[in-house]
């Protein structure tokens, strides 16, 4: 069985669900391809209808959908609302911007005229990750439906709650049957959607691994793949960094989400000049997360995903220590039930520790003291990751040049608000290729065709 709703808070089973019949696989697939025929034809203000209901309808179910949520990953309440509403606002952006992002463009040639213009290019198969069940969602539906395509969508095994209620706001949005398409299918049956010639694009966000084995077999079909990886951001603090405003932001910044975010900040590079000042105030806003039940809004520290992912990461900072590493705080499970990790610092780490290079999903903070400036760019840059990252410092001229010199696709300066539907979101390195959100992220699907007119004579 591959789609299961367990709560990380105390370990219940919410329901189990069927893996997808062959048959149905057929029947779903063969709709979103006859929906995309009949799609592809509709204006831009008739799929704004549909969308912007979507929308809409993810407002006003924001409370049931949250609480689904929380009750399937264990995301804290007031995190799980927050992003009920992201996805309306990304939901409601593409239906207002779809038809100007995707205008066609006047070019210059030296003889005649020529423009681009866009059209979809079919069914695109979108494989999806359980830390945001419905943001990831929002950010494949509102991009490319407006452009045109029809999607069908494998979301994670421990999600397929926020997977139906997803698909279910759709439909009663008013979408045709094939539109958005949830399938609850395995990784063996995902392979067969991208092997399927009905299928014209793949779509990832999820792990390295993941990345290596679907953009593999699209490729292998010549299919056009986005790539949206893991992480290892780098937050690198400054000699002149403003210690009051850039700690909330170091917890934030690991701690959102319990850590699961893949643009979460989990290298911590400060300069030496301030860098116990850095760790002793960090721990204590650490030290002060209260564990409890994620649907409490009172709570400050919820579970991870689950059971499974709370083992990994514990045996990952014990591979992280045997290594040589320093346990400044935490690096345990928190003794009481349900998926919970204690906030957890490491030190010491040397480039030949497996956590230089790993991702910890959760919250576990590398911490690093660098000489300088210098230092610490290339400490950030000595990573296989290139997803995002920050700096800390109160000349922001000089921010803006240590953000050039970072190798990622996202930096931020004294703030890390990731994500915004009008911001182009994705990295470099393993953390994959292709962009999703703003103009960007509506691009992805489409065929940029080139039409040139010009009266000319053959040449002889
Ligand atoms: P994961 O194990 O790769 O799972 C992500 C999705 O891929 C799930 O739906 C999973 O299905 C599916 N999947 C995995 N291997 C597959 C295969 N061989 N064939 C078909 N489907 C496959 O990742 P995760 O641990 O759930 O998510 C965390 C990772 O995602 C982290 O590395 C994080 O940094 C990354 N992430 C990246 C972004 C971004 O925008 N760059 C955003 C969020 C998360 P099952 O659940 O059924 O295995």
């Amino acid at each position: 069985m591959t789609y299961q709703s367990l709560n990380p808070f105390d370990g219940t089973l919410i329901e189990n669900f069927t893996d997808l019949s062959d048959v149905d696989f057929e029947v779903k697939l063969a709709a979103a391809q006859t929906c995309f025929e009949t799609w592809r034809h509709t204006s831009y203000a008739e799929r704004a209808v549909i969308i912007a209901r979507a929308a809409d309808l993810l407002d006003e179910r924001a409370d049931e959908l949250a609480r689904t949520m929380t009750l399937e990953m264990g995301k804290r309440i007031g995190e799980a609302r927050g992003e009920v509403a992201f996805s309306a606002r990304i939901m409601r952006y593409y239906a207002k911007n779809a038809e100007r992002f995707l205008a066609p463009t006047k070019l210059d040639p030296t003889v005649g005229e020529a423009h681009m213009e866009s059209s979809p290019i079919g069914v695109i198969f979108c494989v999806e990750p359980w830390n945001f069940p419905y943001y990831q969602l929002a950010r494949i539906a509102g991009p490319h439906l407006m452009a045109g395509n029809t999607l069908v969508v494998k979301h994670a095994g421990i999600v397929p709650g926020c997977a139906i209620a997803f698909e279910k706001l759709l439909l009663d949005a008013g979408a045709p049957v094939g539109l958005y398409t949830n399938l609850l299918i395995t990784h063996e049956q995902s392979d067969r959607v991208i092997d399927d010639p009905r299928i014209k694009g793949v779509a990832l966000t999820g792990s390295v691994a993941a990345g290596q084995s679907i953009a593999a077999r699209a490729g292998r079909n010549l299919k056009i793949s986005s790539m949206e990886l893991g992480g290892s951001d780098a937050f690198i603090v400054l000699d002149d960094a403003d210690l009051d405003h850039t700690i909330p932001w170091a917890v934030w910044g690991r701690m959102y989400n319990t850590g699961q975010t893949c643009c979460a900040a989990k290298r911590f590079i400060v300069v030496e000049s301030l860098a116990d000042a850095f760790l002793t105030r960090f721990q204590a806003a650490l030290e002060a997360l209260r564990a409890g039940d994620p649907l409490d809004a009172a709570t400050t520290l919820g579970p991870l995903s689950s059971e499974a992912a709370l083992v990994q990461l514990v045996a990952q900072v014990d591979v992280a220590v045997a290594h040589g590493a320093r346990l400044v705080m935490g690096g345990k499970r928190i003794d009481r039930p349900g998926a919970f990790m204690a906030p957890t610092i490491l030190a010491d780490i040397a480039p030949d520790n497996p956590a230089f290079r790993d991702e910890f999903f959760g919250p576990v903070a590398s911490f690093y003291r660098v000489k300088d400036e210098a230092a610490a760019i290339a400490l950030a840059n000595d990573s296989d990751f290139g997803l995002g990252g920050s700096v800390w410092t109160k000349d922001v001229a000089r921010g803006r040049r240590v953000a050039s010199k970072v190798e990622t696709g996202m930096m931020f300066i004294n703030n890390i608000d990731w994500s915004d539907a009008e911001l182009p979101f994705g990295g470099i390195k393993n953390s994959g290729y292709g962009r999703e959100l703003g103009d960007m992220g509506i691009q992805q699907f489409v065929n940029k065709k080139l039409v040139r007119t010009a009266s000319m004579p053959a040449p002889a």
